[in-house]
């Protein structure tokens, strides 16, 4: 047998372990209401994975648990286990003789699944059972009241019954778990998309810094070879210059010496300035000595022109004295006029003789003593005359003397000037000489300065060149000795030339700084990884697509596939649901048929006009022999039932399952049903193990093994189980 064992602890109503074991082909569970018989059919569905609570009849999961009875106290957890039978490897991917299904429900409502003793996800254990057509829809389980759930169910949830049951559900998982791949392979290609987006970013920004390196590197290339011939030429240009300018400067400084030699020889002697200083001092004592002389000479001429003219006045008085024969000066004569005047007026009124010749001998007197004066004067001017004579006579010898000393000043002067003039005509000739020589050494000293200064620019060059050597190892680096080092012969260029050229070298350097020179070891790495990341993901990228396109290929397979066992399934379900129809209303025709059917999509804006998707469902179309119902609904509870069965059984024919747990699927037929429900339980029987809970006498009999429950003092159901033969054998 496929199924072995049942075993149950703590489900629901079995608050103690029990194990119903399966070692026939049908087995019956019986037991009066409320005994816990179809909490057995609820504990397959729970073992096999349910996950609804309204299936199983609970709220909850703690529901499922034996919650105690007025002395026993209730369970921690439900367990229910499912023993198969593997030894034929029926569950291909299981690799033991035996299958053990194992779930738990914790109080919490945590649910733990084992496969032989290993926790397991549940879906690994809904994979497994799939492929053996024990699908998620229970077909195989028709629970109690269930057996038209088919006929109720919608169209889409038939034809999931009927891909369940047509073992399709595999494909199915299969479909959905690679559609599941197409989904987690589009989002990790926007996942790695996104990435290399990033990625691209980023090598972009270090490409254009490799770019940059290499442009800089090119440039360097440039500034190598700019600066090889900028050193040659520079090189050139101040070794060519310097030593011109040495020798230039060494043949000037010559020249400096020699008419500094003679500069210092041409000097104006001390002697001539002194001489020429003596002829100034000498012409100055000359001119004070004849200034001297003439300002005496023109006392002198000033002396005699007053005695001249003393003479001549003199003499004039003389001559007119000689003339009137009288000196008296005026005074004597005016004095003596006075005092006869004076007499004459005492005695004019005199009549008196006496008096009268008194007067007239003081008249007398008077006039004698004036005679005499006269003589006096007389004598003196003749005496002053020859005095003053005498005078000038001695004044013009001294002028002589004068006279004779100045012409020999004056004749000095001369000599002197002529002398002075000579010694100032030499002092000339040696100053023309000097500023001839001057002139020359000006010239000699501009020459030098000229060269002094070329050689401080030449130092200056020099000091430039080396700092351009520094400069370029800095910017080169290594290359730089072998470009200094460089012995190659070059024209000799002007400096105009070499500044051009130098603009130009500058330019390039300014180039190649703004690049950036340096791109460490880091970035090159970083941008090699980031390259290979990049092209990884891409090559990643492409190999997601390609898998979504082999994906879709086997959903494309998956599809057809299941379509086409759908087509065939269908169709031999048809012959067969016919078939058993046929038995069961003893004629009619009964068919499944492919519909379309509108499924309204949920729209979140409620103004928005209803749409619908258009999916494929099932249809039951049944015709009763001597009746005109068609539609389902119109049928009969048993005739439910009936088509039910027939629908069921002809689904099982077709692919069939290794168990069945029909729960008083039988509930609704009369004795004559119940009897063709029994034998094709039998012939069902033959390739699926049987499990049946019914209160059907006729199902009963069928059975090989009878379960009888029934619920122990604790309110636990308890089991007692009976072989049909010697039940018979006990009632006879
Ligand atoms: P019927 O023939 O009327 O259909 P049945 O034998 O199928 O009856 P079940 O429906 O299997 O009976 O069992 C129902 C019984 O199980 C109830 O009496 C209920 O009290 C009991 N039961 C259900 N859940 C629990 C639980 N968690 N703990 C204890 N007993 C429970």
């Amino acid at each position: 047998m496929r199924l072995k064992s049942l075993t149950l602890k703590g489900f629901k109503s079995f608050a103690e372990k029990k194990e119903i074991v399966f070692s026939d082909k049908i087995v019956a569970i019986v037991g009066p209401n409320g005994s816990g018989k179809s909490n057995i059919t609820e504990s397959f569905r729970f073992a096999l994975g349910e996950q609804s609570m309204k299936i199983l009849r609970s709220k909850k999961g703690e529901d499922l648990i034996y919650h105690g009875h007025q002395n026993t106290s209730s369970q921690d957890n439900a367990n229910v286990k499912l023993v198969f039978n593997n030894s034929d490897g029926f569950f291909s991917t299981v690799n033991f003789n035996e299958l053990i299904i194992d779930r738990t429900v914790y109080k919490n409502g945590e649910n733990e699944y084992k496969l032989n003793g290993t926790s397991v996800r549940l879906r690994d254990i809904l994979e497994i059972l799939a492929r053996v057509n024990i699908g998620p829809t229970g077909h195989h389980i028709i629970s109690q009241g269930g057996a038209d759930r088919i006929l109720n169910a919608t169209p889409e949830e038939r034809k999931e019954m009927i891909e369940d049951g047509l073992g399709l559900k595999h494909l199915q998982y299969k479909k959905i778990e690679s559609e599941k791949k197409i989904k987690r392979t589009t989002e990790n290609i926007e996942k790695a998309t996104g990435l290399a987006r990033e990625v691209k970013i980023h090598l972009g920004f270090l490409e254009k810094q490799v770019n940059k390196h290499k442009r800089a590197e090119q440039l360097k290339e440039e500034l190598i070879e700019a600066y090889k011939y900028f050193f040659l030429i520079q090189k050139k240009y101040i070794s060519h210059w310097t030593e011109k300018y040495n020798k230039q400067l060494f043949h000037s400084k010559n020249i400096d010496a020699d008419l500094s030699k003679k500069i210092e020889d041409s000097k104006l002697s001390k002697e001539l300035t002194e001489i020429i200083q003596e002829y100034k001092n000498k012409n100055i004592k000359v001119e004070n000595e004849l200034s001297e002389l003439r300002q005496e000479k023109d006392k002198i001429s000033r002396e005699l022109g007053r005695l001249e003219g003393k003479k001549e006045t003199r003499f004039e008085n003389k001559l007119d004295t000689d003339q009137n024969n009288l000196y008296l000066k005026t005074k004597d004569v005016l004095e003596a006029h006075n005092k006869v005047f004076k007499i004459i007026d005492l005695h004019t009124k005199t009549t008196d003789l006496d008096e009268f010749k008194k007067a007239v001998c003081e008249i007398k007197d008077i006039l004698l003593t004036l005679s005499n004066k006269d003589e006096e004067c007389k004598q003196e001017s003749q005496e002053e005359i020859l005095n003053i004579d005498k005078e000038i006579e001695e004044k013009k010898k001294e002028m002589a003397k004068i006279e004779e000393k100045e012409s020999l000043c004056i004749k000095n002067s001369t000599d002197i000037l002529k002398g002075q003039e000579e010694a100032i005509k030499n002092a000339h000739i040696k100053e023309i000489q000097m500023l001839d020589l001057l002139s020359k050494k000006n010239k000699n000293d501009r020459e030098i300065s000229d060269c002094n200064r070329n050689i401080d620019q030449l130092k200056r060059d020099l000091c430039e060149y080396n700092q351009e050597k520094t400069e370029c190892m800095a910017l080169v680096g290594v290359e730089c000795d072998s470009v200094v080092s460089s012995s190659e012969e070059m024209d000799l260029l002007d400096r105009e030339k070499i500044y051009d050229f130098k603009k130009g070298l500058e330019r390039l350097k300014i180039r190649l700084e703004e690049i950036g020179i340096g791109l460490d070891d880091s970035t090159l790495e970083e941008y090699k990884t980031t390259k290979e990341r990049c092209e990884f993901l891409e090559k990643e990228i492409l190999d997601l697509r390609e898998s979504i396109n082999s994906l879709k290929e086997t959903i494309s397979r998956l599809q057809s596939e299941i379509d086409d066992k759908f087509k065939k399934g269908v169709a031999s379900i048809n012959k067969e649901f016919e078939k058993l129809f046929n038995i069961l209303f003893d004629g009619g025709t009964a068919a499944i048929k492919l519909i379309k059917v509108q499924k309204k999509i949920k729209s979140f804006d409620e103004g928005e006009d209803p749409k619908f998707d258009e999916r494929i469902g099932i249809d039951i179309v049944t015709s009763l022999p001597q009746k005109k119902i068609k539609e389902l609904e119109q049928l009969s509870g048993g005739e439910r039932s009936l088509v039910s069965i027939a629908l069921l059984f002809s689904l099982s024919q077709i692919t069939p399952p290794a168990f069945m747990v029909l729960d008083e699927t039988d509930a609704a037929l009369d004795e004559a049903n119940s009897k063709k429900y029994g034998d094709m339980l039998e012939s069902m029987a033959k390739t699926t193990q049987l499990i049946v809970v019914t209160h059907n006498r006729e199902t009963m009999s069928r059975a090989d093994v009878i379960y009888g429950l029934s619920v122990n003092q604790k309110g636990s159901s308890t089991l007692l189980s009976v072989r049909f033969d010697d039940a018979v054998k006990i009632a006879k």
